[in-house]
């Protein structure tokens, strides 16, 4: 094997490790976004049980769970109002608003507020934007996308596609948004 696809099979690799553990974080992403969706209340439980280790779901940016509206739970955290209403299908509306999003790379994203209005997700909007500004591609990155594709034509042909080449590009260099503190 050549120095220059000694060097794609290492990149191929770190792909693959980096592909097994978003894979399962992209289906968390979506299942929490379903299970939290839709217009009006939401439901508690997957607000109190979805998150990291079956507890709460907590906002990316203040790490704290969401805040239940109205009636007898005004003010108290889901997973409080779930300990003491542990009902299915319960739903609240959110003290403050709520954003569940979906990244550019697959992963959940979490924050108290209302986008361009108030809240947590103000603050990370505005992170966000800064460090996509700052971004910069690497400069070697056409010579590595070269490099692989001399490496899956010698080595893997049926791996040698764009598809699989963008991919590769997509999980590993360009702009990362990060995993998100809420987790499977
Ligand atoms: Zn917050």
């Amino acid at each position: 094997m050549t120095t220059d696809h000694a060097k794609a099979k290492a990149i191929y690799e770190s792909y693959l490790a980096r592909e097994a553990m978003l894979a399962p974080r992209r289906d968390y992403a979506r299942r929490v976004a379903k299970a939290t969706g839709g217009t009006g209340q939401t439901p508690v439980e997957p607000l109190a049980t979805m998150g990291s280790k079956g507890g709460p779901l907590v906002c990316d940016v203040c790490r704290k769970p969401m805040i239940l509206e109205g009636g007898a739970y005004q003010g108290l955290f889901a997973d409080e109002g779930w300990r003491r209403n542990p009902t299915k299908d319960w739903t609240s509306w959110i003290s403050g608003g709520m954003v569940v999003r979906i990244e550019t790379n697959g992963m959940l994203f979490l924050f108290h507020g209302y986008p361009g209005r108030s809240g947590c997700v103000q603050i990370a909007d505005k992170a966000e934007r800064q460090r996509r500004a700052d971004f910069v591609e690497r400069p070697d990155l056409m010579e590595i996308l070269d490099q692989l594709s001399a490496y899956f034509a010698a080595e893997l042909p049926e791996q040698n596609s764009d598809a699989v080449l963008n991919d590769i590009y997509r999980v590993l260099f360009k702009y990362d948004p990060g995993l998100g503190v809420n987790a499977p």
